[in-house]
């Protein structure tokens, strides 16, 4: 445990996650800050919403459902017809993830949470744009209620 003037700060947020996909949603009205091991507390208000995920499904989030991670972000780079460089930024020290292929960076995509996005259309969008950034969950800080069993006091 670093002392709190040398721990980097890092990208965190409040997220849903679909029950279909597991891809997370960011909320508007939930904007992330920056975390730094502090406790984190739920959010007091949070009214149920139905959320359009990137799948097509749309789910429902209630403020037992919602899950609080870390964010780290993914750069995707093609750099020839089967081949990828991804860079991972994380608390502000970017990681080389290495050269990828098409295969390659399908599997990583499928083992990750990613936010706002499915691996398939994101291969997709590779397709016509060069690079993509894109975030995803690095870790859950504090799960949905429903899967803690949190006993309330
Ligand atoms: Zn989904």
């Amino acid at each position: 445990m670093g002392n709190p003037a040398t721990t980097p700060t890092v990208r965190e947020a409040w997220v849903g996650k679909c029950p279909r996909c597991g891809t997370c949603s960011f909320f508007a009205g939930l904007p992330g800050t920056d975390y730094v091991g502090q406790q984190v507390v739920r959010p007091g208000k949070f009214n149920s919403v139905s959320v359009p995920c990137s799948c097509g499904r749309r789910f429902q989030t209630d403020i037992n459902a919602l899950m609080f991670g870390t964010i780290a972000s993914l750069s995707i780079q093609r750099s020839s017809t089967d081949a990828f460089a991804v860079e991972q930024s994380y608390a502000g020290a970017k990681t080389d993830l290495g050269p990828m292929s098409e295969m390659e960076l399908w599997a990583y995509l499928n083992s990750r949470t990613l936010i706002d996005i499915i691996p398939s259309r994101l291969l997709t969008l590779l397709n016509v744009a060069k690079a993509l950034d894109m975030d995803m969950i690095l870790s859950v800080v504090r799960p949905p209620l429903a899967d803690s069993q949190v006993a309330r006091s």
